[in-house]
């Protein structure tokens, strides 16, 4: 059996899926989180399959994940519906359910947040709602597993009989008139298509194009069906779809005034509006924000990520310095053993030594995000992003590319308008990805030690500020035209679910370990070869002379004019195209031996302070890796892909080279 879970934006849909399936999806306080399906199977039921699916206020569906979730529903036939309704904004997810309640699926209602309303004295009439609404309710409370088996055994039951919904006519007068003249002239196509006849009429009445095509329906009753919907404008002074939705709201007007007794005026309201006249500030809110982001810096990478990170690194060294001594009185091959020291320890120590910080840093990042504080930062940015084109909505995929770009980049199917979207995935890379953190913490240890929460801000910030000025650039340039307007509700403030930010930690570091034993230790391997022979495949002593260095050497020349003449910093660039942590396991196999802390001793001998710096800004802002390329070609195609590859690169040189003059002239 399969059962669907829907419902609008942020009511608590991935947070239920995780409770039935006991899988880890990402729950996150702001709307856009899910934008592809996911499936598991019921705990305890394993024949029983749910599915989260991305959040819909209605099934007018205007963006790609809507689509998705609608085309799940008409296309795929599941057995039953699981409605999600956020019952602390029940007005406007009951329109969603009047909707659900057409596709004539069995279907049954879970109130969600219940725990909020009951905490703040609200009560609701569910067995008077549920008759209103012609389908079963289950109360309860998702993140508090309240109610939930209850409503696993109702949803088999119902899913069993297939139970459907019982028809409530939602409308009255000319609108309901229509519909069902409507439904006489196309009860034969709904038919044979297999959609529900109420729900198609209903559809056709809207204007809806995709259900006229959908049903093949001809020319002659296109025309009287058009005839109708005039009768039906005329006489209720409305255009169809106003009409509608102002039938569908009356309705669910008149049913909650009847069952619910709304809550006080929560706390938790009343505290998010207070805390929002300080947060959302017309002045105050974009530097409050600063202010916040340059904590985390200071918290990552002083405060306590440093030491964390530091101790996590002698831990990893002396793990490398038993494997050595271990090699050493098995008399193993003294080039296998280098192998596996310089090469493999060596580099996948370096990288992986920056675990803890990653990890602080998504803990940091995850509080914000839960808390519902990262919807009100891009509710300002939201101002900011119109100047160049973009809409808030765009927010939401530039955040998660602090992460990585490749969800970033699958995130802008919830922007509506391909232009949008095409000029958010050419931003995205602009913002510093998390695999950056090992480069930059390891050079802010070895160079900025006094200074380093200052400088990652200043990285982070130029990230955001050149990717605002090529949208800026490419808007009068290439995607002229309005951003498309953004509405988007703000959630009220909650405090952290702890289980969802230690998830949400527990997922990034499982990638970046992963990472560190996939593509890092396959690129230290080859990077070791290529440093430890020469072209003729003879061993050599002075990795100048290897293969490497000879194509380091080929690509130099370009990078001098930015400040890197050695032809190391090079193949560390080039390295990092499989991966960003790739950069500093190729310059630790490259400059230090064994030991990954060394690395850090090495560096000046490569770097002034200022190439240092150069070196960071080249690193934030040149091409993306290769699974941010493939999404990019996934998204938008090869010649998108290829297009951000050179571009990136390209902004990367000039930025550079101004950094690197400019200093040289100062300093
Ligand atoms: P989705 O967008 O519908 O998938 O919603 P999520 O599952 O991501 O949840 C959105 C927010 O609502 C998160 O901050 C959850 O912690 C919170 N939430 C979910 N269920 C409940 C609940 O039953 N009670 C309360 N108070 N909060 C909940
Ligand atoms: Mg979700």
């Amino acid at each position: 059996m399969i059962f669907a879970l829907i419902g609008n934006p942020n009511c608590g849909k991935t947070t239920l899926f995780n409770q039935l399936t006991g899988s880890k999806q990402h729950v996150g306080n702001f709307p856009g989180v899910t934008v592809d399906k996911k499936e598991g199977p019921i705990k305890k039921h394993e024949d029983a399959i749910v599915v989260d699916l991305p959040g819909i206020y209605s099934l007018s569906p205007y963006t790609a994940e809507e689509i998705v979730t609608r085309d799940f529903l008409i296309k795929e036939h599941p057995d039953a519906i699981i409605n999600i309704v956020d019952a602390t904004n029940i007005e406007r997810n009951l329109y969603l359910t009047l909707q659900l309640a057409e596709l004539n699926i069995p279907m049954i209602i879970a109130l969600n947040m219940m725990d909020e309303i009951a905490a703040n004295g609200g009560r609701i009439d569910i067995e008077t709602l549920s008759e209103l609404l012609g389908a079963p309710i289950v109360p309860i409370s998702a993140s508090k597993n309240q109610g939930v088996e209850e409503l696993v055994r109702r949803a088999l039951k119902i899913g069993g009989n297939k139970e459907k919904p019982k028809n409530v006519d939602f409308c009255s007068g000319d609108v309901h008139r229509a519909i069902h003249s409507i439904a006489h002239i196309i009860c034969d196509e709904a038919d044979s298509h297999g959609v529900a006849l109420r729900f198609a009429s209903v559809k056709l009445v809207e204007g809806d194009e995709r259900m006229m095509t959908d049903l093949e329906i001809q020319p002659p009753e296109i025309d009287i069906i058009g005839h109708i919907v005039e009768d039906m404008e005329f006489h209720c002074g409305m255009d169809r779809e106003a009409a509608l939705a102002d039938a569908r709201y009356n309705y669910i007007v008149e049913a909650v005034k009847k069952t619910v007794v709304k809550p006080t005026e929560s706390k938790e309201h009343v505290r998010s509006v207070k805390i929002d006249k300080i947060l959302t500030h017309k002045i105050f809110a974009i530097p409050i924000f600063l202010c916040i982001m340059l904590v985390i810096f200071w918290i990552t990478f002083g405060a306590i990520g440093a030491g964390l990170s530091d101790a996590f690194s002698m831990g990893i060294d002396a793990i490398i310095g038993v494997i050595d001594k271990g090699l050493e009185s098995l008399a193993i091959n003294e080039t296998l053993r280098s192998l596996l020291i310089d090469g493999v320890c060596s580099g996948v120590g370096s990288v992986l030594s920056f675990l803890p910080t990653i990890v602080l840093m998504f803990f940091l990042l995850s509080i914000l995000e839960d808390s519902g504080y990262m919807a009100r930062v891009a509710f300002v940015m939201d101002r900011f992003l119109r100047t160049i084109g973009l809409s808030g909505r765009s927010f939401v995929p530039m955040l998660i590319g602090f992460g990585c770009s490749v969800p970033a980049i699958m995130a802008t199917r919830t922007l509506s308008s391909e232009r949008d979207r095409r000029l958010t995935v050419v931003l995205i890379p602009f913002m510093s990805c998390s695999a950056k953190l090992p480069i930059y913490a390891t050079f802010v240890a070895a160079f900025f030690a006094e200074k380093k929460a200052l400088i990652m801000f200043s990285i982070y910030l130029l990230g955001i500020a050149v990717g605002i000025l090529c949208g800026f650039i490419m808007k009068k340039f290439a995607y002229e035209g309005e951003p498309i307007p953004f509405i988007m509700e703000l959630p009220a403030y909650r405090f952290p679910a702890v289980q969802s930010v230690l998830l949400h930690m527990w997922e990034k570091a499982k990638d970046f370990i992963k990472k560190a034993f996939t593509v890092i230790f396959i690129a230290t391997i080859i990077i070791w070869l290529l440093q430890s022979f020469d072209i003729r495949f003879n061993m050599v002593n002075d990795s100048s002379q290897s293969i490497l260095a000879e194509v380091g050497r080929f690509i130099a020349p370009l990078l001098a004019p930015v400040g890197f003449s050695d032809w190391r910093i090079a193949t560390a660039l080039v390295t990092g195209f499989s991966a960003k942590e790739a950069v500093i396991s190729t310059l630790a196999v490259l400059v230090s031996a064994g030991d990954s802390s060394q690395i850090t001793a090495l560096l000046p001998d490569l770097f002034t302070p200022l190439t240092a710096y150069c070196f960071l800004v080249f690193c934030l802002l040149y091409t993306p890796c290769v699974a941010a390329i493939a999404a990019v070609k996934r998204e938008l195609g090869g010649k998108a892909a290829i297009v951000t590859v050179i571009f990136q690169t390209f902004v990367a040189w000039i930025v550079t080279f101004i950094f690197y003059n400019i200093g040289m002239l100062i300093l």
